[in-house]
């Protein structure tokens, strides 16, 4: 066991301060990485605030993290010293079940073991995140950053990046669909990047007119401010397939009537639950779904996807001190489109 420096929330109402963690020596098939950078994405603000319920205090958020490999065990073959490497929302999985067996081990029969707010198969030590220096990761749930792509950029894709380009995949997005994305943060501006790059005529569906310009730098088609209720009018039966990445509670009735016959609604945020009406989903045979991150392979494939098409995300730096500052500019819509935290400020203070 070694102490590292980290960030941690002690309890649901107290502000993310410093703090010290154990990380375990790395086992035969574990890689120990120095982390670079963390991106922040919203679930570590509803869980650093228990809104989903059954949060472990205290808790390190952090799951989009980049940094270098510096130990490795004895059996680790994928990852030697120095490589950069990336690790996303879970950190392991029972191996066993359909879903992992399939590479959705996000799935998994016995549930995944997150890499914060859970506690690790076996000996039930609670998991801590990226809003830290150091984290020990099992071989086969380390990511594989593709060369050349910068790494503080690509952080957020090992969430906000994976959990939109799933379900563009698994739908089946192609050149020419009409694709909406209904709110433009974190996942929103990866859903674009991705959709349009994948040839998708993409639509941004936001409650900010401010963002119209930067959907159209992201490589939106079309923009509509969601606010006075018209493009529930204008844009109805609209699109072959919407990602709704909304992370407070929104009327999805509404939304669904955009959809074309036999359109597709897919639910990426997580807010308080709302009511869903049938009259929408039975009046032209439309489906309402939802989809979480993205197995390994998938995320090592979506990472190569974004290296070949000179995707990363557009970030704001901070340093880890600012993170509380950063959690209200989130609330406030205040961020474009994430922030990353450098953690040489952790190891600095
Ligand atoms: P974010 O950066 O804060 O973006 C959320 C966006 O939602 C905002 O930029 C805003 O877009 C829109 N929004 C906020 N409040 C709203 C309101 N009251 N009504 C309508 N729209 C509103 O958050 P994020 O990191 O992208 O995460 C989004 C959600 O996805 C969170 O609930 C998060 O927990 C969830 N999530 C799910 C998965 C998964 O696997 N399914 C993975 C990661 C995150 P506009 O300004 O454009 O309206
Ligand atoms: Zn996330
Ligand atoms: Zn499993």
């Amino acid at each position: 066991m070694t102490a590292i420096p980290a960030y941690a929330a002690a309890s649901a109402t107290s502000p993310l301060a410093p703090a010290t963690i154990e990380r375990r020596a790395p086992g035969p098939r574990d890689v120990q990485i120095d982390i670079l950078y963390c991106g922040v994405c919203h679930s570590d603000i509803h869980q650093v605030r228990d809104e989903w319920g059954g949060s472990i205090f205290p808790m390190v958020p952090g799951h989009e993290i980049v940094g270098r490999v510096s130990a490795v065990g004895g059996e680790v073959t994928k990852y030697t010293v120095g490589d950069a490497v990336g690790v996303g929302c879970f950190v392991d999985s029972c191996r066993t079940c359909p879903q992992c067996e399939a590479g959705l081990e996000q799935y998994c029969d016995e549930g995944m073991t997150a890499t914060y707010n859970s506690r690790e198969r076996g000996t039930g030590v609670p998991t801590h995140g990226g809003y830290s220096t150091r984290i020990v990761v099992d071989q086969d749930y380390v990511l594989r950053i593709p060369e050349g792509m910068p790494l503080d950029a690509a952080a957020p894709l090992l969430c906000a990046g994976i959990t939109t380009y799933s379900p563009l995949r698994y739908f089946k997005a192609k050149a020419g669909d009409k694709v909406a994305v209904v709110g433009l943060g974190g996942l929103g501006h990866m859903a674009v990047k991705l959709a349009a790059a994948m040839g998708c005529e993409v639509t941004v569906l936001s409650t900010t007119e401010a963002k119209r310009k930067d959907a159209a730098a992201l490589g939106a088609r079309d923009f509509a401010a969601t606010g006075d209720g018209q493009v529930f009018r204008s844009h109805a039966r609209r699109f072959d397939l919407i990602l709704d990445t909304v992370s407070a509670q929104h009327d999805y009735n509404a939304y669904l009537g955009l959809l074309k016959v036999g359109g597709t609604m897919v639910l990426l945020g997580i807010p308080e639950p709302t009511a869903i009406s049938a009259f929408p989903l039975v009046a032209a045979r439309r489906s309402l779904a939802g989809s979480m991150i993205g197995g390994i392979a998938e995320t090592q494939e979506m990472l190569d996807f974004c290296a070949a098409h000179g995707i990363a995300a557009d970030i704001e730096r901070i340093g880890i001190d600012q993170i509380n500052d950063a959690y209200e500019r989130m609330l406030r819509n205040d961020v474009r489109y994430r922030f990353v935290i450098d953690l040489a400020s952790l190891k600095a203070a």
